[in-house]
C-alpha cells in the first residue's frame, strides 16, 4: 500500500516537474515531501543479487528505476564471481567489443574509435558468460509468450532512453532460414546448377566498374564478387535482394523469412549487459566482481519456511577469507550455476562455441538460421575432413551494426560446467575453426579461414542455461527470488525478467506480466 502511494506520488511529481503550465512550486514541494515520507517509511531492504550476467544486471537496473527505490533507504549489492573478460575466450581474441561498436561502420572504415561508452575495467567479469557471448537476437516470436511482448517493448524503450543504438548496437533486423550447400574452400566448385564459375569469362557490371576505377555505390560494394549474379539467384529463390553477403549463386538453395524489423531486433549482448550494470551503479548499486557466493544463509526454520538472513562470499585472490553480507532479499541470477546455490531449481546447461568475424564491409541486417550441407571432402579442422559422406550443420549467423558478424555452432556436453565461474570456461579452438570453415563455405565475405576476405576476431565458448526460465519467489525460502534458466532467449527476455524481479522485491508481486509457467512454485513443492 505504501509502495503504491509512493509510486502514485512519484508519477505525480514527474508529471508536475515536466509540465511547465499548471504546476505550482508549492504543490510540487508538497508532493515531494509526501514521497520522501512514503520512502522513509518503507522498511529498508538489503538486496543482494548473485550473478553479473544479463539477468542479474537488468534486475539491478530495474530495481533502481522502481518508484519506491531510494539509494538512501535500500542497499543493493551485485556479486559477480568472475573478474575477467577473457574467460571462455582464446588468448588471441578481442576482449573489448566496445572498441568495435560503431553504428555507422562504413563512414569510419572500421576505425577502432569507440562509439559506445568507454569500458569500465572495474566491471570486467560482468557478462563473462553466455550474456557476453550470445547472438543478441530479440523477437516477438520468441518464447515464453507471457514475457516476450513486454521484454521486446522494454528493449526498445531502453534503447530510446539510453542511446542504445550507439551504446549497445540496438537495431531492428530481419531473420530468415537459409538452406545452403557449402563450397569446398579452394576447390574448383561447381555451382548448384552444375556450372563451374571459376575462370568464367563473363564479366559483371561490377567488374567493368572496377576496371574503370571504382564503383558507383560506395567503396566496399565491388568486394563482393558476382554480386549481380548472386542477387538474381537470391530473388529466384524468393530471397530478399539486400541479403547480398551470401554466395547465393553457388551456395544458396532456399530462403524463408522468419522475422522482419516489425517484430525482430538485436543488441550486442555484452555491451547491453555492461551498460545495464553501469546504469545501475550510477544509481547506487554496489557492484563487486571477483566475489563468488558460497552460501545463502537463513534464520532458524519457522515451520516449513525459512527467512534469508545473509549471503557468504569469497573474493578472488584472497585465500579462504569469507565475507558475510546481511541480506533481506536475495536474487539468484547465477545462470547455469544456479543449482549450485539452489539445488531445487532444475536449471541444466550445455557448452556452446561461437566466433566473431570482421568481413570486408558492413553487412545488411540479417540473422540467419542456416542448414548447410557440407559435401564429401569438406575440411572440418575440428572433426577432420568429411571423407565418407556429406553432413548437415546449422550455424546461426548474425550480422551486427558494428561491422562484425557473429556465428555460433551446436551445443556439446564434452566439458562439464566449471566449478566456480565464467573465468574457467574452456574453449575448444577446433570447434570454433569448424564454425569458421562452415560459414566460409557459403560466404566469401565471411571467410576468416585465411583464404577469404574476413578476419576472425574472437573464438569463444560459454554455457547455455536451460530448463526455464524460472522467475519468482522460491517456495519455503522467504526473501529468495530466482531468475535463471533462460534458454536461448535470455537476451530477449532479460528486461522483462529484471522488471518483474524488481516488482516482486519492492511491490511484493509481479505486476507487469503474469509469471505463468515461469513461476518456480510450479516445480518446487
Ligand atoms: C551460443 C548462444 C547464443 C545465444 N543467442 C541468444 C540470442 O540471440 N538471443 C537471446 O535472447 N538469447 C541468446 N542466448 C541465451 C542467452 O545468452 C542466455 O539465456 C543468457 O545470457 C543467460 O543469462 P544469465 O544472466 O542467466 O546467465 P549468465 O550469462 O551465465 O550469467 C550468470 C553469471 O553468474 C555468475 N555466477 C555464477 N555463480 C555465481 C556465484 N556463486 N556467485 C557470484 N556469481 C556467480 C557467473 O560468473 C555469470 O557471470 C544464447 C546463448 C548461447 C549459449
Amino acid at each position: 500500500m505504501r509502495n503504491r502511494l509512493a509510486r502514485i506520488l512519484h508519477h505525480t511529481i514527474r508529471r508536475q516537474l515536466t509540465t511547465t503550465t499548471a504546476a505550482t512550486s508549492h504543490s510540487t514541494t508538497a508532493a515531494a515531501a509526501a514521497l520522501n515520507m512514503a520512502q522513509t517509511q518503507a522498511p529498508p531492504k538489503e538486496i543482494t543479487i548473485i550473478g553479473g550476467g544479463i539477468i542479474g544486471c537488468t534486475a539491478a537496473y530495474y530495481l533502481t528505476r522502481h518508484p519506491s527505490y531510494s539509494p538512501s533507504t535500500h542497499r543493493i549489492t551485485l556479486l559477480e564471481a568472475s573478474s575477467t573478460s577473457s574467460g571462455g575466450r582464446t588468448a588471441d581474441s578481442i576482449t573489448d567489443p566496445a572498441t568495435l561498436a560503431d553504428p555507422d561502420p562504413a563512414s569510419k572504415q572500421h576505425s577502432s574509435a569507440a562509439a559506445a561508452a568507454p569500458r569500465n575495467p572495474a566491471h570486467d567479469g560482468i557478462a563473462g558468460g553466455a550474456s557476453g557471448k550470445a547472438g543478441g537476437l530479440g523477437a516477438l516470436w520468441a518464447f515464453p509468450k507471457n514475457i516476450v511482448r513486454l521484454s521486446f517493448r522494454l528493449h526498445e524503450e531502453l534503447a530510446r532512453e539510453h542511446g542504445g543504438e550507439t551504446r549497445w548496437g540496438y537495431r531492428r533486423c530481419h531473420a530468415g532460414q537459409v538452406e545452403c550447400r557449402a563450397r569446398v574452400p579452394g576447390a574448383n566448385n561447381k555451382n548448384k546448377n552444375g556450372n563451374g564459375n571459376e575462370g568464367s569469362t563473363v564479366e559483371t557490371e561490377e567488374e567493368d566498374e572496377e576496371k574503370a576505377g571504382g564503383t558507383s555505390a560506395g567503396s566496399c560494394k565491388g568486394l563482393h564478387k558476382d554480386h549481380k549474379k548472386d542477387t538474381k539467384a537470391l530473388s529466384a529463390l524468393g530471397g530478399p535482394s539486400d541479403l547480398d553477403w551470401l554466395d547465393a549463386q553457388d551456395a544458396l538453395l532456399g530462403y524463408e523469412g522468419m522475422g522482419s524489423p516489425e517484430d525482430t531486433a538485436q543488441v550486442h549482448p555484452e555491451l547491453f549487459t555492461r551498460s545495464m550494470a553501469q546504469l545501475a551503479e550510477d544509481d547506487g548499486v554496489r557492484i563487486i566482481t571477483g566475489a563468488r557466493v558460497t552460501s545463502i544463509n537463513f534464520s532458524a526454520d519457522k515451520g516449513d519456511e525459512k527467512n534469508v538472513e545473509s549471503v557468504t562470499y569469497v573474493r578472488d585472490g584472497e585465500s579462504e577469507e569469507q565475507h558475510t553480507l546481511p541480506t533481506t532479499d536475495c536474487i539468484v541470477a547465477a545462470g547455469p550455476w544456479t543449482p549450485r546455490l539452489l539445488p531445487q531449481i532444475p536449471v541444466t546447461s550445455s557448452r556452446a562455441h561461437s566466433i566473431v568475424v570482421r568481413p570486408p564491409r558492413p553487412l545488411s541486417a540479417y540473422a540467419l538460421f542456416t542448414s548447410i550441407t557440407l559435401p564429401r571432402g569438406f575440411p572440418q579442422p575440428g572433426t577432420g575432413p568429411l571423407t565418407r559422406h556429406a553432413t548437415t550443420v546449422e550455424p546461426e549467423i548474425y550480422a551486427r551494426p558494428d561491422g562484425t558478424a557473429y556465428a555460433c555452432g551446436p551445443t556439446d556436453q564434452d566439458e562439464p560446467l566449471p566449478a566456480t565461474s565464467t573465468a574457467e570456461v574452456r574453449v575448444d579452438e577446433a570447434r570454433c575453426d569448424d564454425i569458421a570453415t562452415q560459414i566460409a563455405g557459403i560466404s566469401e565475405e565471411l571467410d576468416g579461414t585465411g583464404q577469404g576476405q574476413a578476419e576472425v576476431l574472437a573464438r569463444q565458448a560459454c554455457y547455455l542455461p536451460q530448463g526455464g526460465p524460472f522467475i519468482g519467489p522460491v517456495p519455503h525460502m522467504k526473501g529468495v527470488i530466482v531468475a535463471a534458466g533462460h534458454t536461448c532467449w535470455g537476451i530477449q527476455n532479460a528486461p522483462a525478467t529484471g522488471k518483474l524481479v524488481s516488482e516482486i522485491v519492492l511491490d511484493g508481486e509481479a505486476r507487469s506480466a503474469r509469471l505463468g509457467a515461469c513461476d518456480p512454485a510450479r516445480v518446487v513443492r
